[in-house]
């Protein structure tokens, strides 16, 4: 099965708030779960660290209108995404899908892999600790089929009944103060099978949802079915879905759009989960505060320089460099290479990217420029897009916006691994 090849509806719902609030509603061509994003000034998350004045003009923003904007730095309201975060963990059953076996089974298919791959990914920058203060099936007062949920589904009423549910079954053996954020791993029975609709969704920044212990669950994921392709690497890579939902709710946009995984490709767990292990654009580290301002360069001036890259999944030095196009876009420039995360690399390279604040979640906000246009790609991964696995440009390659007047060559690499590249700006 190819589930990243289909085409999938996208819905939109808006929430009313008193802040600037929104909520999207959106579906993964990458898995086909969903996603709903909110920001909003008030909230959890001090998750912006001050920033060099020298990006300032790398500091891409989006307009208010934008509801998950690739914009830095990320608003609050999200978890957040360094130092210890405590994911408070709960295996939820129905009586018409009753959990199978021991629930910690469930928990054993997302963990201890997604905090590997968060410490992987943030260099050690995020110790995410998942805690199952119930280690048990907690089972929820209504059949799954009466809270209605089904692909798309906004958070009122089928959601706020279903978090109302499990805040009250789970009130007495949790304290909802203790935790960043939560998430539901639905027992794997309820619903469709992921190969034919993925229901996982997200809920971030949501401040009106229900409150518990004094706190709003503001924050939450929601995995369903498992994402086996069939391919027999379930056990491997089927965690994935997590990363992906536990991005939104640090405040990452989806990277896939209504027509698929075409805009980034394997390059982002936002854009496919599915299939082999991936990392996140060094755009996304930077949001999440994985990457100092000291391993970002802004290329802002006009003229020519020289920037040194070393592969992005290995820890320290220069990671990213960004030309900056307006207040609202740029283009990325990144090294990566198959280590860390990143198993499924084919073509180690600089990859080029443009990001735009104000594109929405789901509407392809980043766009990775191919360098081998129309070539069929060098992976015949399963669920990896293949076309831009070899987008990357290696030493004597070069990116042309002439339009814009931005030139980017990749002029060497040296005995370390470490990739330099020139940037030429005529304006
Ligand atoms: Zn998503």
């Amino acid at each position: 099965m190819q589930p990243n090849r289909r085409i999938r509806p996208r819905r939109v719902a808006a929430l009313a708030s008193v802040t600037s609030l929104i909520l999207a509603v959106g579906t993964s061509a990458g898995t086909g779960h969903l996603t709903a994003g909110t920001s909003t000034v008030a909230g959890a998350g001090p998750i912006s660290p001050e920033h060099s004045t020298a990006l300032g003009p790398c500091m891409i923003s989006g307009p208010p209108t934008v509801q998950m904007s690739e914009g830095v730095p990320t608003p609050r309201g999200y978890a957040r995404s360094t130092g210890t975060v405590r994911a408070l963990t709960l295996m939820v059953d129905f009586p018409d899908a009753p959990g199978p076996g021991d629930a910690l089974d469930r928990y054993r298919e997302f963990f201890p892999q997604t905090r590997d791959w968060f410490r992987t990914s943030s260099y050690g920058r995020l110790d995410y600790r998942a805690e199952t203060p119930i280690p048990d099936w907690l089972r929820m007062p209504k059949s799954f089929r009466e809270y209605g949920i089904e692909r798309g589904a906004p958070f009122d009423p089928g959601y706020r009944r279903l978090v109302q549910d499990i805040v009250v079954a789970a009130d007495a053996r949790v304290d909802f103060q203790s935790y960043d954020f939560l998430n539901v791993l639905v027992t794997p029975n309820a619903g469709p099978s992921a190969l034919d609709t993925v229901l996982s969704v997200t809920f971030a920044g949501n401040m009106e949802a229900p409150v518990a212990d004094g706190v709003s669950v503001t924050n939450a994921s929601f995995v369903y079915s498992r994402q086996d392709d069939g391919s027999g690497t379930y056990h491997r890579t089927g965690y994935r879905v997590l990363p992906h939902e536990n991005g939104h709710v640090f405040g990452l946009p989806d990277l896939y759009t209504a027509e698929g995984g075409g805009a980034v490709g394997h390059w982002d767990i936002m854009s496919e989960d599915w299939g082999a292990n991936n990392d996140l654009l060094g755009w996304h580290k930077w949001k999440l505060g994985w990457l100092d301002d000291s391993q970002v360069r802004c290329a802002s001036a006009p003229g020519t320089d020289d920037y040194s890259l070393t592969p992005l999944a290995r820890k320290g030095g220069p990671k990213l460099v960004f030309v900056p196009l307006g207040p609202r876009s740029g283009y990325a420039l990144e090294l990566r290479t198959r280590e860390g995360n990143d198993e499924a690399v084919c073509r180690p390279g600089v990859l080029v990217y443009r990001v735009d604040a104000d594109v929405d979640t789901g509407m392809g906000p980043v766009k990775v420029h191919d360098s081998q246009e129309d070539s069929g790609g060098c992976t015949r991964s399963p669920n990896v897009h293949a076309e831009l696995s070899d987008a990357t440009f290696t030493p004597g390659e070069a990116f042309d916006d002439g339009k814009r007047g931005v030139r980017v060559a990749v002029v060497g690499v040296d005995e370390a691994g470490a990739y330099r590249v020139r940037v030429t700006r005529e304006r």
